[in-house]
């Protein structure tokens, strides 16, 4: 496959139009070839500003109609998504270097997310009651106004699908900017929600890095911000969007710990293990990076090897997303192993028949690591697996609630009782039982704990009602004959 130069010039999304007006360029590569795919613009302040305007002009209008009238559009969005999801996935593919069927189920996956949206109705039903005789109190649910999303590199189609289709619908305008090394797939979601009917200027995208973001933050037009990202740029995010009165919640990165016990189910757990921690190439957040194995684990590690050496880079395991990743994570392996730990599998210098110039680190499992050890606490972001050995239970959990960051945990057992003190003890937002990607689907919510989330609430699912949401109360009493007081 040639991947040079073939997609159009990206554009900003604005006011229901493609433009571009010499703003600084960046290249973007295929992490599957390190080729030029197409240019993006690096926009700014101006952009922004262009955006948050047509945003607030087309706001009254779409908040203004009814959320059934605003809900038919993502019906025959959804359906679009199911007729692209071919040629989606090939996009989510090139641009991001996951495998096809990784791709295509991240394309499922925001078509289950539009699912949620379209139930909108049958969920914010308000509420209503007589709080004392003759005076009744409701509740309506609102929207905020013009909101942003900034999403990662991880999932091109997915993350933004986990906010702008609630935003939307719920009755807000929406800026999105996706991340600058994967701009493409939201061109298609821009192209594919106008064709859908979405009116102008409720959906706008602004391409491009830090810039883009800081405008968004201090914009005051801006009432809600949601991102997605890394733990060091969440902060940055929550703390200058919320100082310039915004609502925000913001997604960090994570270092999932599983706890493997000796009465686990063998095949199961190796394989959910593996497929965990190699799965889009170790690039999600609710990817296993340590595994702590508590007392006699080896037959389990022996067997994840077997399972690891089935992975082959370029066939069942894509590439990891820029030459410094690459970098990054082969000197993680290095520096592991000149500290003591025993490499059981290697995927440094990993490369593909002629895709040469990819950017490929084959899956690691790395033994013996110490809890101190950086391949232990910092988040590595690519195909590896630290373990940990632990003597029993308690010094396994003590090491999983060390960690600064808290999205996912999970335990393997096949003794309940243990399998719930885990449940219990686990310092993360969510937690799975042998699964090794505890992933809630909706309607439940999506989110972490400790520094791999900042806000209020969760970015999914229910939760997230409440996020792009303000309540309106309004107490009425219409017999003006009735002399009672309000207590009465
Ligand atoms: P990133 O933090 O580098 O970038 C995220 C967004 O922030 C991008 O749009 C980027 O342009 C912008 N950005 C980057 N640096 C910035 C800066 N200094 N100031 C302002 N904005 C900046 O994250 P990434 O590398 O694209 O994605 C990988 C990270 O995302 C990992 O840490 C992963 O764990 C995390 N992630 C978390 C979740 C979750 O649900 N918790 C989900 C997906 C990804």
């Amino acid at each position: 496959m040639s991947l040079s130069k073939t997609h159009p010039t990206v554009k900003n999304f604005i006011n229901g139009k493609f433009e571009r007006n010499g703003e600084p360029s960046m290249d973007v590569l295929s992490p599957l070839d390190g080729s030029v795919i197409s240019t993006m613009p690096m926009s700014g302040n101006k952009e922004v500003n262009a955006a948050v305007d047509a945003a607030a002009a087309a706001y009254p209008g779409w908040s203004g109609m009814t959320l059934k009238d605003r809900v038919q559009i993502f019906f025959r969005y959804r359906t679009l998504l199911d007729q692209h999801k071919d040629e989606l996935a090939k996009l989510v593919q090139i641009e991001n270097g996951k495998t096809y069927g990784e791709a295509l189920a991240e394309v499922m996956k925001s078509m289950e997310l539009c699912e949620f949206a379209v139930s909108m109705p049958q969920i914010v039903t308000n509420e209503i009651q007589e709080v004392s005789r003759g005076v009744e109190c409701r509740i309506e649910r609102k929207p905020l106004g013009v909101v942003a999303c900034i999403t990662p590199f991880n999932f091109p189609n997915m993350v933004p699908h986990w906010t702008v289709p609630n935003a939307l619908v719920l009755g807000n305008t929406v800026v999105l900017k996706p991340s600058e090394m994967v701009p493409l797939s939201t061109v298609r979601m821009a192209e594919l929600l106008k064709e859908a009917g979405l009116p102008d200027g409720v959906f706008n995208v602004v391409n491009g890095g830090k810039e883009v973001v800081e405008a968004i933050c201090d914009h005051p037009e801006i009432k809600a911000t949601s991102f997605v990202g890394s733990t060091k740029v969440a902060k940055i995010v929550y703390k200058r969007a919320t100082s310039n009165l915004q609502r925000c919640v913001a997604l960090g990165g994570a270092k999932n710990h599983l706890l493997v016990l000796p009465d686990a189910h063998v095949g199961m757990t190796a394989n959910n293990v593996v497929a965990s921690m190699a799965g889009c190439a170790g690039q999600r957040c609710m990817a296993a990076s340590v595994m702590v194995g508590v007392d006699k684990v080896q037959h389990i590690i022996d067997e994840m090897v077997k399972e690891a050496n089935k992975i082959v880079p370029g066939e069942n395991l894509g590439s990891v997303i820029s030459k410094e990743a690459k970098e990054r994570i082969e000197k993680y392996i290095t520096e592991a192993e000149a500290q003591g730990a025993k490499i059981l599998v290697d995927g440094r210098n990993a490369v593909v028949k002629g895709q040469e110039d990819g950017f490929y680190v084959g899956p690691t499992i790395i033994d013996h690591v110490k809890p101190n050890m950086a391949v232990a606490t910092e988040e590595i972001f690519g195909p590896v697996i630290s373990i940990i050995r632990a003597k029993d239970l308690d010094e396994a959990i003590t090491i999983e609630n060390s960690s600064n960051y808290g999205n996912a945990a999970a335990v393997f057992t096949q003794n309940g009782g243990l399998a719930k003190k885990v449940i219990d003890k686990a310092s993360a937002g969510m937690v799975g039982v042998n699964i090794g990607v505890p992933v809630p689907r909706e309607p439940f919510s999506f989110g972490g704990w400790n520094e791999s989330k900042f806000g209020v609430g969760d970015i999914t699912g229910k939760s997230s009602i409440e996020f792009w949401t303000q309540n309106k109360k309004t107490t009425t009493k219409w017999n003006p004959e009735d002399k009672r007081d309000w207590m009465s």
